[in-house]
């Protein structure tokens, strides 16, 4: 019986030599999880966005709603293995080019952390390219960690502050 919900967040920023742009790896994935790691709930729209830190490549990024009996550990593994799938080399330069990359953010189980998982995911609140499509299809989820829902997540990010001096 699915009882989990996960919000993933999905990103690419490198080409497929079939499955083409970013963008289309991205939707790659999204149908290759449906079905196979549960029922995609909800997805949001693909957003396009521009590279931070080392590298020059533009980024697709979307999240999606999953529902799944998979517990969290299981999810991981599968989320790998996915990765793997489309092509995803785990060498060079940590957040340079990837085809794919798929991150748990929240789950329906509160907090999980161990060595290799840990639920919230630890960078989502500073990330703008996973709250703006988190928050179109999940704005309520509430972080457990800090009591803020993703709107409000994503509102205290995106605020405008005053310039310091
Ligand atoms: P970041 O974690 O800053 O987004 P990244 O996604 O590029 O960086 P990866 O190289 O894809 O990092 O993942 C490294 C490891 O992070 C994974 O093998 C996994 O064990 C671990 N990890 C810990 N928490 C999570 C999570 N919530 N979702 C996905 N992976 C996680
Ligand atoms: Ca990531
Ligand atoms: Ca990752």
């Amino acid at each position: 019986m699915a009882k989990h919900l996960y919000l993933i967040a999905l990103g690419s920023n490198q080409r497929h030599p079939r499955l083409g742009s970013p963008r289309q790896v991205v939707r790659k994935a999204i149908a290759l999880i449906d079905g196979s790691l549960g029922k995609v709930k909800a997805a949001s729209a693909i957003f396009d966005t521009p590279p931070l830190g080392p590298s020059r490549r533009h980024y697709a990024n979307a999240a999606i709603v999953l529902k799944s009996k998979l517990g969290p550990r299981k999810m991981l593994d599968c989320l790998l293995a996915t990765e793997a799938m489309l092509g995803r080399e785990r060498r060079g330069a940590p957040w340079g080019a990837r085809v794919i990359d798929l991150d748990i953010v929240l789950w329906s189980g509160g907090i999980k952390a161990n060595r290799r998982l840990q639920i919230p995911h630890p960078r989502f609140r500073s990330r703008e390219f996973v709250l703006r499509p988190a928050a179109k299809i999940a704005p309520d989820w509430r972080d457990p960690l800090t009591g803020l829902n993703v709107s409000h997540l994503l509102a205290r990010l995106t605020r405008p502050r005053p310039l310091s001096k």
